[in-house]
């Protein structure tokens, strides 16, 4: 199981779009136990924080504002499945509802706070190569 990538922002980094983290204990300890390799794919893909917020909307990522995003979002994802493949990882906890972490959920595109069932573009990557993804809810069962 160990060691695994696990989204940033659950270990209690500052990466998310608006500058904070969403600490998840759990991952933190493990990833102060040097078990967990955080990964921000946003970040990775060269966003910078704090940044617009995004959605996906078809094929495509986009900010608030309108810019396509989708670029740095896939480049993010390539650069996250690149980072576990060097690890020999295949497991990932990744937060849902995010356009490039989310695996059950994700905001529909329209930035008006609405949720359905989806994939961000980093978690449909792993899963399209195999990787076991685990959510912050249904990591510990
Ligand atoms: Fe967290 Fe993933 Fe969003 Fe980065 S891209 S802030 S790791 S949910």
């Amino acid at each position: 199981m160990f060691p695994l990538i696990a989204s940033a922002c659950l270990c209690g980094i500052a990466c998310r779009y608006n500058a904070v983290s969403v600490p998840f204990p759990e991952l933190e300890a493990l990833h102060a136990e040097g078990l967990v390799i955080p990964v921000c794919p946003e970040v990775l893909g060269g966003l910078s924080v704090p940044r617009s917020p995004c959605e996906r909307r078809g094929e495509l990522v986009l900010s608030r504002e309108g810019e396509d995003v989708t670029e740095a979002f896939f480049l993010g994802a390539e650069r996250t499945l690149a980072l576990a493949r060097e690890k020999g990882i295949t497991m990932a906890v990744l937060k849902d509802q995010s356009p490039s972490c989310g695996s059950r959920f994700i905001y529909d595109g329209s930035f008006s706070g609405k949720i359905l069932p989806g994939r961000g573009v980093t978690a449909a990557l792993l899963l399209a190569n195999g990787f076991t993804v685990y959510t912050e809810e249904t990591f510990l069962g």
